[in-house]
């Protein structure tokens, strides 16, 4: 039973039936109406989840290509911007600012903690002559888990007057993110996370400030020039030939969000994490994120004393069929992440709790294999 496989990672995520087949109609023409009609409806429907009535573009890329689109489109070579990072994908972010020639101040927080909107207060609050424009954040860090406040940074960052650029990549969907009422003014997504969809689309939305500071912007861009994006969007289409069979994937995702209605949907990656992490628990295992801020998409989980990372994923995969995700960067071989955003229900984070339970067993750990079960099981019916 080689296919069958419980993929509990952070991305790419479990497709439904429903999006795969909507993937595999015949090729349509990309400047055509049929290509228009999706473009025009998956445009909208992105506004819903984005909580925005601003300008939103749908990319051929992986979510790092939104990330470049967000840095190359607002900045221009030796712009100063400070970057807030929690772990590695807020490095990732701060890493191609500097690629392209941005002075990058790094406010680093510990691997595991949330950033803390006080000190982004204080640094801001010193910057009298209005140097730093913008600041890059991560919503939800997905290397630890962690999911930063975002409504409290995005009214700090306003106060100064900055541009706010934020990675919303595992959390759109996932979690609550309100880009205008928290004011953030550039917000990326990719297919592959809480969307249900493959890889292969990254989604960008810019409101009018950004839009203002796009004209002023001076490094170079091409590809994800999203000026290009805008005019071509008011006839339907990209100006590059697009991920047209995901484009109609992301019609039949938007479709199932609607169905389920947002606030459900929310509400259901938060009684999915807060299962998973009392299971974890409950097997004897440690949270590597602060529970305060521990994220709805993605649980860290340090290894056990005396168990390999690498061990212990191998034998979830090979045996049970359940695909977990190592640590990244420095936390390589310190923690490992179970994925739970995107096409996850109860039956999903029950399984993987109960053979995690077996495979911590199994490796030698003193423990017994059906905790985990049991708290989660509690927790979902608490
Ligand atoms: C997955 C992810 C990325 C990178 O996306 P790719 O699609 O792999 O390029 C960036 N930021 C966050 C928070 C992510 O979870």
């Amino acid at each position: 039973m080689d296919e069958k496989q419980l993929l509990m990672i952070p991305g790419p995520t479990a497709v439904p039936q429903s999006i795969l087949l909507a993937g595999a109609r015949p090729m349509v023409n990309h400047r055509g109406p049929e290509f228009k009609a999706a473009l025009d409806e998956c445009t909208r429907g992105l506004k819903r989840v984005f909580q925005t009535s601003h300008e939103m573009y749908i990319l051929t890329a992986s979510g790092t290509g939104g990330l470049e689109a967000a840095i190359v489109n607002m900045l221009s070579p030796g712009d100063l911007v400070l970057s807030v990072s929690i772990g590695v994908f807020g490095d990732r972010f701060a890493d191609i600012a500097e690629t392209y020639g941005a002075r990058v101040e790094k406010m680093d927080f510990e691997m595991g903690q949330a950033a803390d909107p006080e000190q982004l207060r204080t640094r801001l609050s010193q910057d009298s002559g209005k140097e730093i424009k913008a600041v890059l954040i991560t919503q939800n860090e997905t290397s630890t888990g962690v999911t930063n406040d975002l409504a409290a940074v995005g009214a700090i960052v306003r106060e100064h007057g900055a541009l706010l650029l934020v990675d919303g990549i595992s959390s759109l969907v996932a979690m609550d993110c309100q880009m205008d009422a928290w004011q953030i003014d550039v917000l990326v997504a990719g297919s592959q996370k809480a969307f249900m969809i493959p890889p292969g689309l990254c989604f960008v939305a810019i409101n009018d400030r950004a839009e203002a500071a796009m004209k002023q912007a001076k490094i170079p861009r091409f590809y994800f020039d999203l000026g290009k994006a805008k005019s071509y969007l008011e006839q339907g289409q990209t100006p590059w030939t697009p991920a047209v069979p995901q484009v109609f994937q992301l019609q039949a995702a938007l479709k199932l969000l609607e169905k389920e209605g947002m606030t459900d949907c929310f509400g259901r990656h938060a009684r999915l994490a807060r299962a998973t992490r009392e299971g974890v628990k409950a097997l004897g295992l440690k949270l590597l994120a602060d529970e305060a801020h521990a994220s709805n998409a993605v649980t860290a989980v340090r290894r056990p004393t005396g168990v390999a990372v690498a061990d212990l994923r191998k034998l979830m995969r090979e045996k049970y069929g359940v695909v977990l995700a190592g640590g990244q960067g420095t936390l390589k071989d310190e923690i490992f992440r179970i994925g739970h955003l995107g096409y996850v229900g109860e039956a999903d984070v029950i399984a993987t709790l109960g053979l995690l339970g077996l495979g911590l067993k199994e490796l030698g750990v003193d423990v017994d294999p059906a905790a985990g079960v049991g708290a989660a099981v509690s927790s979902l019916g608490g």
